[in-house]
């Protein structure tokens, strides 16, 4: 996929789309793990790295603001003069700084007295903070769900192909669950425009699952155009594929429940404001619109807003804890109905964005085979 390295698409809007892939990832993971606190960035990126390595450096290069340094630039420079080719050994800029790091942190042994060699020290700083620039996370670290693990026996939905050319990773998670998660893109890349995020909690005893699309946008100070780009096509048909067809509704057909838990959508707008970055950290705010509403509210101006949206809308601290427990999303469809909207619907083409498709499967017991 070239999308992230194409410069003929803006490099803003390359960004924003990096940065929806994290979130959706970021969403996915927080609500798999069943955590009160969000999964960070790092772990996020972790889990993306663990997905699509490639696809993980593009995404970095976009979206972590690096800055080079002087002493960064200098490194370079000195490394690309005193490389020798025909040497078994490479010299790179690291290679170098290491060398001086160790050369300032053995003259500054020399006095206990911090407030001299105050030059040294301040240079040393700066070869430190240089060779960070350098060195690649420590991507071993910090990893927040475990692969490759063994489960005797599996469901035979649990097997099926949903995509063509499709690369599935299984995730082992507690309470006797996995997840299962697939990244994709679209062939076009010129179509892309944020992220999708499909999210389906399922049933195996009773053959049932609920679910959820979400749509990633970047707004900016609280704006979405719609008429930006194709982001109004890509909302009339997530509303046309979801809300449309029924399943925004319960078994009888109301939008709302008998039971105490938020009206039957199963699709949202994700918007949220452009990428922050303070001192490497991300933040990232923004909300949950439900499509059935987004469509009646976007007034002629063609947009929405946060006071448009005011009132209406789930704030992204809560969503996860109120679909975890099955306040928010879909009702509980049959597995079988939704084999027949994957194919029905063309889920491959459904939204054309790079899409995170995670589905959360229980491990079954021998019991609960027997008992099926
Ligand atoms: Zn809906």
């Amino acid at each position: 996929m070239n999308y992230f390295e194409d410069e003929k698409i803006d490099e803003v809007e390359r960004k924003n789309s990096a940065f929806a892939v994290v979130r959706a990832l970021r969403e996915a993971t927080t609500i798999a793990r069943r955590r009160t606190q969000p999964t960070t960035y790092e772990q996020t990126l972790n889990m993306l790295y663990d997905l699509d390595e490639e696809l993980y450096s593009k995404v970095v290069n976009l979206i972590e603001v690096k800055n080079e340094s002087d002493t960064v630039k200098y490194y370079k420079e000195k490394a690309s003069v005193v490389d020798d080719p025909n040497s078994l050994f490479t010299t790179t800029p690291e290679s170098l700084l290491e060398k001086d790091i160790d050369e300032h942190q053995e003259w500054l042994k020399t006095t206990d007295d911090a407030s001299k060699l105050k030059f040294l020290r301040t240079q040393l700083y700066r070869l430190k903070a240089a060779r960070k620039f350098f060195s690649p996370k420590r991507l071993s670290e910090h990893k927040i769900l475990e692969h490759d693990f063994f489960i005797a026996k599996r469901h035979p939905f649990v097997q099926k192909q949903i995509y063509e050319d499709e690369q599935v990773k299984d995730y082992n998670l507690d309470g006797e669950r996995m997840l299962r998660l697939r990244l994709l893109h679209p062939d076009r890349d010129e179509h892309i425009l944020g992220a999708d995020l499909i999210y389906e909690i399922f049933d195996l005893v009773n053959e049932r699952v609920r679910f959820v699309h979400l749509q990633y946008k970047t707004w900016d100070k609280g704006v979405l155009y719609l008429k930006q780009g194709n982001i109004k096509d890509q909302l009339n048909k997530m509303q046309s594929n979801l809300c449309s067809v029924g399943f925004c509704k319960s078994e009888i057909g109301n939008n709302h429940s008998d039971l105490y838990r938020m009206p039957f959508c199963c699709g949202f707008l994700r918007p949220t404001e452009k990428l922050q970055m303070v001192q490497k950290k991300l933040k990232s705010s923004g909300i949950h619109l439900p499509i059935c509403e987004v469509m009646k509210n976007i007034g002629d101006d063609d947009k929405i807003t946060k006071s448009n949206s005011k009132g209406r809308n789930i704030s992204s601290t809560v969503f996860s804890e109120l679909f975890i427990e099955n306040i928010i999303g879909s009702r509980w469809h049959s597995m079988n109905q939704l084999e027949e909207y994957y194919e029905k619907r063309d889920i491959e083409s459904l939204y054309n964005n790079i899409r995170i498709h995670a589905q959360e499967f229980p491990i079954l017991s021998d019991e609960d085979y027997a008992r099926k």
